[in-house]
């Protein structure tokens, strides 16, 4: 028995009234088969964890649980109409049911008195979700994934629960923190960061460059510190494939860890690493991993709320916040050795408020080490404000609606499309636009779905929007755009805006469009995002005249005619005032900055003026080096 529970059991009045004891990744869920116990054990239960800091549950064991019939009657009786109850599913394996509602706060009652009361007569620990507007198809194939594993779930995340509290004392002694930049060092591509310290081996963000040629497009994993058999944990900020691309193969490569993320990044995370197998395909390439893989991360993934704290190490304890940057992006934060030494890494981040997301916080109990992105740190990287872009944006499209041409806005599926879906739509309520469809290409509109999943992940305006009903997702003007015969629909039909994957035109159905689209000058492409090195994307925005293409092993060369716009104010990243503001507003002020994830210039040049500013030590890693932070 882990000496965590042990400590526990002897807090207990009687240690018996415990029959057995199991770890859901660092929660742990104690069982017993004393019905009184289990309704009235709850203020000791609360007792326990104020001291020890944990989080601990109680449920019942199968044997004393009502049966599932008779549970439901109890259920329907308790809870009230406005609840809205979808349905009931039952968890066998861990005494739980979960009740799907319109209106979780109906369900969950006063003090949780409906929960309690659901308990009491039933023996189930109840948990209560809010049930989509719209079903998302993978988020439902997710949760099929998850419950065909439940067994197996059990298992795996009592191993990762033992793992953490192997050797658990209340104290830490921490002779040494290093990180390792694997990847997205001076570059913005292939996130990928290894955290070491003497007890454990974490990866953080594990990403593709999608716009590098091949030898460059992964990270460094095959250096001698990294070994798949020593990771303990895998954490991903968000889903975009820079960052969470190459998760799947890890799993590829033998990991079966735990992997940390919030629940809107997992589930885009999978969208898109089932797309980029479908794009691979399409450009004639063997996928770096398969459909397997991509489930395997899913079986795998401890889906985390924003400020949740939780330990994922013996040494190392995590906790997201929001990131302002796509939904379910995060900023990480790291409690090392106790409190030993703190890291807030950044990831991919927006210090402004935007329609989608509020800003980052900027207060955390300890920061001893920052680590910032800089993918817009150079010295002109200051964009217009966010009004005066919408405005271009608007303008832009109604003056190639007006000259009879389509609009195509390559978006990276997540975010900015979401983004530009607001403004769009506001502008033809309010009458800015004329009422042209908007189409919304095949993956950003399962994306969209998704948003409509996690209302608690979005900025507080979207989210009452999306609980009071009023979806601003789900406006008439949206179409979805599904199949190749829609897509050449579309392409014939009159003015309309295009939204397709991918932003930066490598791949995906962006592509497709554009080819068809460029030879006509009446027609406009908006670039809305950061354009990778070497993109497609890049090199129109640059003022490339002709595009060659390989449709079906043949060679086409198109001219490109159609006008090119770009507007960057609409990013999902900080620009480099945002930046600067960031780390000036940052409570307590860190003692080292590290600059990542931006061209080297920019890098570079970002470095120089926080040390200037704030008087800070800041360091810019190559890939392949190693930071010391303690
Ligand atoms: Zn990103």
């Amino acid at each position: 028995m882990a000496d965590i529970i042990k400590t526990i059991l002897s807090k207990l009045p009687d240690a018996k009234l415990i029959d057995s004891a199991y770890f859901e990744g660092a929660n742990i869920i104690l069982y017993t088969h004393d019905k009184k116990f289990l309704v009235e054990g709850e203020p000791i239960i609360k007792q326990i964890v104020n001291e020890i800091k944990k989080r601990i549950e109680l449920r019942a064991v199968p044997e004393i649980l009502v049966n599932k019939e008779e549970t439901e009657k109890i259920i329907k009786m308790l809870l009230p109409k406005e609840a809205g109850l979808d349905n009931i599913e039952f968890d066998e394996q861990r005494s739980i049911v979960v009740l799907n509602v319109k209106n979780p706060s109906m369900a969950i009652g006063e003090n949780a008195s409906i929960l309690k009361e659901i308990k009491k007569q039933t023996c189930w620990t109840p948990q209560v979700k809010r049930s989509p507007a719209v079903r998302s198809r993978i988020t439902e194939a997710i949760i099929h994934v998850l419950y065909a594993s439940s067994e197996y779930r059990k298992k795996f995340l009592n191993k990762v629960g033992k793992a953490i509290y192997k050797g658990w004392t209340a104290e830490k002694k921490q002779e040494w923190i290093r990180v390792s930049f694997l990847g997205g060092a001076r570059q913005v591509g292939r996130s990928c960061l290894l955290l070491q310290t003497p007890e454990s081996k974490i990866i953080i963000d594990c990403g593709i460059d999608v716009a590098a040629t091949n030898s460059e497009k992964f990270p460094y994993l095959n250096v001698p510190e990294f070994d798949i058999k020593d990771i303990d944990a895998v954490i991903i900020s968000h889903a975009h494939l820079d960052h969470s691309g190459l998760v799947p193969y890890l799993f590829k490569l033998g990991y079966r860890g735990p992997v940390y993320m919030t629940a809107p990044t997992r589930d885009i995370a999978a969208l898109l690493a089932l797309d980029y197998i479908g794009v691979s395909y399409k450009q004639a390439a063997q996928p770096i991993f398969s459909v397997s893989d991509i489930k395997e991360m899913v079986k795998h993934t401890i889906t985390l709320n924003y400020g949740e704290v939780t330990d994922i190490a013996p040494d190392v304890r995590l906790t997201f916040f929001n990131a302002g940057h796509a939904l379910g992006s995060s900023l990480v934060h790291l409690n090392i050795g106790n409190g030993l030494h703190n890291v807030l890494y950044t990831g991919d981040f927006k210090y402004s408020k935007t329609r989608l997301f509020d800003p980052p916080r900027t207060k955390y109990a300890r920061v001893e080490t920052l680590i910032m992105e800089s993918t817009y740190g150079g010295r002109n990287d200051v964009m217009p404000p966010r009004k005066q872009s919408e405005k271009a944006l608007i303008e832009n499209i109604a003056r190639t609606i007006k000259r009879k041409g389509k609009v195509l806005i390559p978006v990276l599926g997540v975010g900015r499309s979401q983004e530009v879906m607001l403004i769009i739509d506001d502008a033809i309520k309010q009458g800015l636009l004329q009422n042209v469809p908007v189409y919304i290409d095949g993956m950003v509109w399962d994306v969209t779905t998704i948003h409509t999943a996690y209302p608690e992940f979005l900025g507080v305006n979207v989210r009452k929007q999306i609980i009071a009903g009023e979806n601003p997702f789900l406006s008439e003007t949206f179409k979805r755009v599904g199949s190749p015969t829609e897509r050449e629909e579309v392409i014939n039909s009159g003015p309309c805006i295009i939204l397709a994957t991918s932003g930066m035109l490598v791949g995906g159905a962006s592509v497709e469009y554009f080819r068809e689209l460029a030879d006509n000058k009446k027609n406009m492409i908006i670039f809305v995002s950061y354009q990778g090195v070497n993109s497609l994307g890049r090199q129109v925005q640059e003022g490339l005249k002709e595009a060659r293409f390989v449709v079906e092993g043949k060679e086409e060369k198109v001219p490109i005619k159609l006008e090119v716009v770009s507007i960057e104010g609409l990013s999902g990243h900080s620009d480099r005032n945002q930046l600067i503001n960031f780390v000036n507003n940052l409570k307590p002020t860190p003692r080292r900055i590290i600059i990542n994830h931006g061209e080297q210039s920019k890098s570079l040049d970002l470095a120089s003026t926080l040390h200037k500013f704030f008087k800070i030590e800041t360091t810019v890693p190559r890939n392949l080096e190693v930071v010391r932070l303690r």
